[in-house]
């Protein structure tokens, strides 16, 4: 079934006064666990708002969105937090490490805030993800210590940690330099395949979009194109 599905979602913001403005317009959007997505589209079109929206840190004018089979309209905030800590990893563009915590400890930090102490397992797993970003050497390491690209190879460790459904990123490659950049979607891909989590990734950079298997494309509050379906573009 659908990891996302979204009907009919409309938002509008400053509802109820003057300046009431509707930025999204009855969006019908279904993700599953087998896509791996870019969602596109120039500045302002509605891409954080809809993010925010998948993300449970704002809710739609109308329309529903379900995230694991379950309606979010109706749940309570605790019962939304809950949800979206079991559905949701993100990345963002930039980390939001906590510099005072080693790399383990920043990955180790979302099992934390679900039950406090982490249990023997929780670290052997942190310890797995990191060696698998490539990072097993500098567990121990503060993100001050750690380049750019090493302290976003940790934030995505720290996304998937709690073996999230679907990982959403918000252009967790916009302040890395090209090569970094590769190396780092080079991850989504590879967790994509191994984990088989749904990957929506928000970017501007064309290189990551056109390789990504299906693109959504958002234009004034509109899903202008969306590739789902289409036959993917021969690699090279
Ligand atoms: P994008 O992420 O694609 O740049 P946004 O979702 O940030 O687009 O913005 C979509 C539209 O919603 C823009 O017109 C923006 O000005 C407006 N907007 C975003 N956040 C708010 C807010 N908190 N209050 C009022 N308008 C907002
Ligand atoms: P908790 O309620 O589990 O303590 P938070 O409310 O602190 O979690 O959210 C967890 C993290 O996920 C925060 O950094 C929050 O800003 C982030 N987050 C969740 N959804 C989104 C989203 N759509 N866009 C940006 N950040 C998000």
């Amino acid at each position: 079934g659908a990891v996302l599905a979204l009907e009919g979602v409309r938002k509008s913001y400053n509802v109820g006064t003057p300046t009431e403005t509707e930025v999204l317009h009855g969006i019908d959007l279904q993700l599953s666990r087998s896509d791996f997505c870019a969602l596109i589209g120039p500045s302002g079109s509605g891409k954080s708002t809809l993010l925010n929206l998948i993300g449970q840190l704002d809710s739609p004018t109308s329309g529903e969105i379900t995230l694991l089979g379950v309606p979010t309209s109706g749940l309570h905030d605790d019962e939304r937090t809950l949800l979206r800590r079991r559905a949701l990893g993100f990345v963002f563009q930039f980390h939001h490490l906590v510099p005072a915590f080693t790399a383990l400890e920043n990955v180790l930090m979302p099992l934390m805030i679900g039950h406090g102490k982490p249990r023997p397992d929780d670290r052997e797993r942190a310890q797995t993800l990191l060696d698998d970003v490539g990072l097993g050497e500098h567990a121990h390491k503060k993100p001050a210590e750690l380049s750019g690209g090493q302290q976003q190879r940790v934030a995505i460790a720290r996304a998937l940690i709690a073996h999230p459904p679907l990982l959403v990123a918000d252009e967790p490659t916009g302040n890395l330099d090209t090569q970094t950049a590769d190396g780092v979607f080079a991850l989504f891909r590879r967790f994509h395949e191994t984990l088989g989590c749904a990957v929506l990734i928000v970017t501007h950079d064309p290189r990551l979009s056109d390789r990504s298997d299906r693109r959504i494309t958002l234009v004034d509050g509109r899903i202008a194109e969306d590739t789902a379906g289409q036959p993917s573009p021969a690699p090279g």
